[in-house]
């Protein structure tokens, strides 16, 4: 009978656990490693909500990966028998005449997706729970929501035990081609080596050109007489030159999020405390005062501080670091949601060796899919 190829996977988060799932439907038995228990509410990809939408500014490769980000999606809800994710469309607005608008709106028709203009007049006519104060330019995308990351999270590591897959607690030192070191001095090896570890990775691989970057969300619940606008709310990305800002809106029992676009580009995964500041959290909440009506009404839930993994140019890192060893890193604060179709094209990938070469330039945004690297497998 012939053997099964063995995958060794570091990180238990959205990257790590995807690729994991799509190497099990391929044939391949699974290990994962993480120095913590999925979901890790230290990682990247585990708070209530994650943002899909079509809006990329110039990044067109991106903009048209998100097609095939939501078919992995479909896909994998198919297999968990659930489907965490809230359609709430996207609006966005600037009170400059940057770029970030424009070229979304010009990458967006050119790929059939209907884009409606909005401006200072309309965009609280629409949406009563933000102002229009000093909007240039804004539109609004119906496709486009919150992907309830923690639920899926969840539900993907339990799956994968059902299927098979063993999951190991364990702090890796050092990577090698197709191996581990874990902190005990033992080396696992296996056929294929998969690193996703998310903001952790300047630490294991300080060669990459990704650095750790702290960054602020702060979590509000509105007055209970906005309540009803709220139901409705799309996702809001605020360009404005001033300091940008996301809002995730309050879905499935969920609270409002707000969090800030630039990267501080400082600190630490690992060793920093998770706590935000009074001063962390009122800087994130100066950002969101003008846009929300009676910001200072909401009730404020709390701060914290979550690590990107940031690339400069916000271009994934997903690449073959030795033979057969794999590295996915440089999400950039965007990777979320494409961790289904990521670990989709790594699986094929590491199944086909004439597919290695096209990995890294797609998943950067670069180059569009060769054949046979996004196939999916949908059935165990
Ligand atoms: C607050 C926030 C908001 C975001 N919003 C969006 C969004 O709206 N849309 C979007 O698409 N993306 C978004 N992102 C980005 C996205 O969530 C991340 O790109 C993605 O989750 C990264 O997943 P990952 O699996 O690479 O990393 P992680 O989830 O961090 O997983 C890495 C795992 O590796 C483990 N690990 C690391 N080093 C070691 C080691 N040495 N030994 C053992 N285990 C180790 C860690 O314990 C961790 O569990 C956001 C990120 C944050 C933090």
């Amino acid at each position: 009978m012939a053997t099964r190829p063995q995958a060794l996977i570091l990180g238990a988060g959205i990257m790590g656990l995807c690729t994991a799932h799509a190497l099990l439907l391929s044939g391949w038995d699974v290990r994962v490693v993480d120095q913590d228990v999925p979901p890790n509410p230290r990682g990247a990809s585990v708070d209530h909500h994650r943002l899909i939408r079509h809006a990329y500014g110039a990044q067109a490769g991106y903009m048209r990966m998100v097609d095939d980000a939501f078919a992995a999606w479909r896909a994998l809800f198919a297999a968990l028998g659930e489907a965490p994710y809230v359609e709430t469309g996207v609006l966005a607005v600037d009170e400059g005449q940057g770029g970030w608008l424009r070229d979304s709106r010009a990458g967006m028709a050119a790929h059939g997706i209907e884009v409606h203009a909005l401006d200072a007049v309309s965009v609280p006519q629409s949406f009563p729970c933000f102002s229009g104060i000093g909007i240039a330019d804004a539109f609004f995308v119906a496709p486009g929501g919150v992907l309830l990351a923690e639920r899926i999270v969840a539900l993907l590591a339990a799956r994968l035990v059902a299927l098979g897959a063993v999951f190991e607690r364990a702090t890796v030192r050092g990577i090698g081609p197709q191996s581990l070191r874990l902190d005990d001095g033992a080396t696992l090896t296996a056929d294929a080596v998969v690193v996703a570890a998310g903001p952790w990775a300047p630490r294991l691989l300080p060669r990459l050109p990704v650095k750790a970057s702290r960054q602020i969300l702060v979590r509000l619940a509105p007055p209970a007489d906005l309540a009803a606008a709220w139901a409705v709310a799309p996702m809001l990305l605020d360009l404005s030159p001033q300091g940008g800002f996301y809002m995730v809106p309050p879905v499935a029992g969920t609270p409002i999020k707000v969090g800030d676009h630039s990267f501080s580009m400082t600190g630490d995964a690992q060793d920093d405390p998770r706590e935000a500041t009074p001063a962390e959290a009122e800087a994130i909440l100066a950002l969101a005062r003008r846009r929300i009506p009676r910001l200072d009404e909401y009730r404020f839930l709390g701060a914290a501080a979550c690590y990107y993994d940031v690339q400069p140019k916000e271009e994934f890192v997903v690449e073959a670091i030795h033979p057969a060893t794999i590295v996915m890193s440089g999400f950039s604060g965007h990777g979320f949601k494409f961790g289904a179709v990521l670990g989709q094209a790594v699986a094929n990938a590491l199944a086909d060796d004439n597919l290695m070469p096209a990995l890294p330039g797609w998943a950067a945004g670069r180059d569009a899919a060769v054949p046979g690297l996004l196939n999916q497998r949908v059935t165990a």
